[in-house]
């Protein structure tokens, strides 16, 4: 037997070889690899670690930085069941101030004049929908467009002063609509669209229920698992802004309504609930007890289990699109996302308040989404809350590499410039903040 342990030992490492060598590239990393309680307390400490060294960098210039998170679903939309009130309280959590929505349109109300709106415990309200293909944020209704062709629903919002973007890159690359305001550059939905291990696993309750714990324990780090750099986003919006300028802002797509409940039901079986209370398996009460002791006190209608992947907090507090503002304010806001004013930051790994990307001559100061003209005295300057790894990427191609809170750059060609700042977690090197480009003019 012993003999036959060994050849076995054998052969299981072999295989992990093999795997690690065919997969040894950095993507070769995903979510169920990211989810080990080991590695999950690993990089919950790192996270602890880096929230006592980071620093706060005062701003220089006359805004000021606020969180934004955009594609935002509350119970408006067929696929959410969110309260405006627990949706503000994570928003409050996450350090967000303004809330974007993005509902999906129904005949039963109206986007815009139905839609949440105003200020509410501090945080900024605005209603939008999610659309022919965009994120849509228009200053009227827009009930009479909703199914109008994608660039004429955004001729329309643009035309009146509203906001459109597109979403879900990832399902139209070869898209080029005039007059956008943007670009989505990353979006959690399309992150976790390519986690094809992780996705398997959800189907099996089995699975969640082993999961729980881990969840209890690292909410976010579990939730944050799903994280990749997101290179193919990247790729596109280099190529759009190289026609024109287009802000990129990052997409939470929050549902809060991935999750599993277990009720007692009667006559010896259990009902299992999805996220969004629909049921969707009967089990014998025998069967379920088998995993999890069921208290003798419980009566049909108890729950004997309960857990949720993507809870508002979590997936808000993921990634977020910081804002220069003059002020918290619908205009304001609108100025910034129109002159590229923004950088997306994934704050679960650590808070981004304090990024500054800024081109500098003759005395001036240019903000994110700015083209000041090539001069011989044009300098970029960035500066970080945490010590990182610098990339500075130059129409589309990394151009420069440093390591500090710092960083300064000579500009000698015209052209469009954006930071990509980077983290090691627990060996991994992760994409923490994306900055908006300055458009260099001839
Ligand atoms: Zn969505």
């Amino acid at each position: 037997m012993r003999g036959l342990d060994f050849t076995r030992l054998i052969i299981r490492t072999l295989i992990v070889a093999f795997y690690f060598t065919i997969g040894g590239t950095a993507s070769a990393i995903d979510a169920i690899d990211r989810m080990t309680a080991e590695r999950l307390q690993a990089v919950h400490q790192t996270i602890l670690k880096l929230a006592a060294e980071r620093r706060n960098v005062p701003r220089e210039g006359a805004l000021h930085e606020y969180r934004a998170n955009l594609h935002v679903h509350s119970a408006f939309s067929h696929d959410s069941r969110g309260k405006i009130e627990e949706i503000v309280a994570a928003a409050r959590a996450a350090g967000t101030s303004v809330l974007m929505f993005t509902e999906h349109p129904a005949s039963h109300y109206d986007v815009f004049v139905d839609g949440h709106k105003g200020t509410r415990d501090e945080v900024l309200l605005i209603p939008g929908a999610e659309t022919n293909g965009m994120l849509v944020y228009p200053r009227q209704s827009i009930k009479e467009v909703e199914s109008a062709r994608p660039q004429d629903l955004s001729d329309f919002v643009r035309g009146r002063d509203g906001l459109t973007f597109l979403s879900h890159l990832e399902e139209r690359m070869d898209w080029d609509i005039h007059g956008i305001t943007g670009v989505e550059i990353y979006n959690t939905h399309a992150d976790f669209k390519n986690e094809k291990r992780l996705i398997s696993s959800m189907k099996n309750p089995l699975w969640l229920m082993k999961t729980a714990d881990l969840i209890r324990q690292y909410p976010q780090e579990v939730f944050s698992a799903l994280n990749d750099y997101p290179a193919d986003y990247l790729q596109r919006w280099d190529v759009l802004c190289a026609q024109a300028p287009h802000t990129g802002v990052s997409a939470n797509d929050s549902h809060q309504n991935i999750g599993l409940t277990v009720r007692l039901a009667e006559e010896g079986k259990v009902k299992i609930e999805d996220g969004l209370g629909e049921e969707v398996l009967t089990l014998e009460a025998t069967v379920f007890a088998a995993i999890k002791p069921i208290p003798d006190d419980a009566k049909p209608g108890t729950v004997l289990f309960e857990m949720r992947l993507d809870p508002y907090e979590f997936s808000l507090r993921h990634v977020g699109t910081h804002l220069l503002l003059t002020e918290l304010s619908q205009p304001a806001v609108w100025q910034a996302l129109n002159n590229g004013r923004a950088f997306v930051a994934f704050d679960w790994i650590a808070d981004a308040t304090g990024f500054d990307f800024a081109a500098y001559a003759s005395g001036q100061r240019y903000e994110m989404g700015s083209s000041p003209k090539i001069a011989a005295d044009l300098k970029l300057k960035g500066q970080a809350p945490l010590s990182s790894h610098w990339k500075l990427i130059h129409n589309g191609k990394l151009l420069q590499e440093s390591d500090g809170f710092n960083f300064e750059s000579v500009v000698k060609e015209p052209g469009n410039y954006r930071i990509e700042l980077w983290l090691n977690i627990v060996g991994e090197d992760r994409i923490w903040i994306l900055s908006n480009p300055i458009y260099v003019s001839e």
